[in-house]
Parts: C-alpha cells; structure tokens; sequence
C-alpha cells in the first residue's frame, strides 16, 4: 500500500504494464520549478536567498528584509502551483528524452503536491508535450513506487532531484536505480552529499543514456 490513500487509488486506476518502469518527480525534473518560482517571488515583493538547500528560511520580504515564516512560504508555493501554467516552463531536453523511453517503458510521473492542484498539473504537463500518467502524493514517494512496481522483478529506475525522496524509494524498492537530476544548477552546491549509489546526472541528454542502460532499453 501507499502511504498516501488518494495515491493508491491513483495508481488503481491505471492500466497494468509489465515493461521497465521509469518513475519522474516533476518539479526540477520535468518542469523547471526554482527560476520561475524566484520570478514569481519577485512579483511578489519577495526573493528567495541561495543559503542552503530549503526554502522556509531563505525567502525574505524585499522592502523588510524580513525572512517569511513556514505558513507564509506554503502560501507563496500554493499560489505558485495555482498559477504554474502561468509561471512553470520544460527542463531542457526532457520532453524529447522521455518520449524515446516512453517507446520501451512504462512512464509514470510523480509529483509530491498537494492532491488539489493535479488537475491543473495535468493540463500543463499535456500542454507541454508530458502526456503520461500522473499521480500527487502528500507522504513519502517509496511506498508508491513499490505499489506501482507491483508483483514483478520488472526493472524500476526513479529520477528526482531531492535527496530524501531518492532514499525514501531506496528504502521501499531495494533494487531500484535512482538518478538525481536538477534544473537549476545553482541550487546543486547547496545540496547535501548524496548518499551511495545515487547516479547524478547534469541533463537529459545524459540521464536519458544511463536509465536507459539500466532499463535495458
Ligand atoms: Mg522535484
């Protein structure tokens, strides 16, 4: 089971595929997510602060200086997803990447937002030539994958750029190949060291070779 009840329903709907399976977190992935989300701030009267690899803390009000407080930042993310169509552009080269592999595995997209911004997320992903499934969760991504994978020894691979999501699916799907993959590369610095066995990767023209590899494709 996932963690995550609406998560599961989401993944009961789907079609059942016995093909390798590939796994994309969105934001940072797909989708560029940090640049049009400091624009955003911007608009907004605020600017996000390379410091470290969080956002609570590292977003300040512009005219105070102020840093905003954990319900003002899920605030700004909120209106932010709100208005993603508006905002959010593709990584460069993930479009062209994944429908090569979409020839040989099964594409699921995974976003950790909130279950009432997946329609809008759907209708941008189509939009911008991401016609796979896409299911949200609101807990821990290890638990989906190891539902999505179901019974068989299918080989999985999980692309994300944030390092506990890569370990959260570690923990459920032992065997599974984790690929780090992050569009704004000034935020990669910030990140902590990756644990073993994580496979960074600079673009889609790099990671589309080694998943795959993996994948046997
Ligand atoms: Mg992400």
């Amino acid at each position: 089971m996932s963690d995550d009840p609406e998560t599961a329903r989401q993944i009961a709907e789907l079609a059942r595929d016995s093909r390798p399976l590939l796994v994309l977190d969105v934001d940072e992935v797909l989708l560029e997510f940090t640049a049009p989300f400091m624009r955003f701030l911007e608009a907004q009267g605020c600017e996000l602060l390379l410091r470290s690899f969080r956002l609570t803390g590292n977003i300040v009000d512009r005219r105070s200086g102020g840093e905003l407080d954990q319900e003002a930042v899920r605030s700004l993310i909120d209106g932010f997803f709100h208005a993603q169509r508006d905002w959010q552009t593709a990584t460069r080269g993930a479009r062209e990447a994944v429908a090569t592999l979409s020839a040989g595995a099964e594409i699921v997209m995974l976003t950790a937002m909130p279950h009432r911004h997946r329609d809008v997320r759907r209708l941008h992903l189509d939009a911008l030539g991401f016609p796979y499934p896409l299911l949200t969760t609101e807990t821990a991504k290890g638990p989906a994958l190891k539902l999505l994978r179901g019974d068989s020894n299918r080989p999985v691979a999980f692309v994300d750029d944030i390092p506990h999501n890569l370990v959260s699916v570690r923990e459920a799907v032992a065997d599974a190949h984790l690929f780090n993959l992050m569009a704004f590369r000034d935020m990669r610095r910030l990140l902590p060291p990756l644990p073993e066995g994580i496979v960074v990767t600079d673009d889609w023209d790099e990671a589309a070779v080694k998943i795959a590899t993996v994948l046997g494709l």
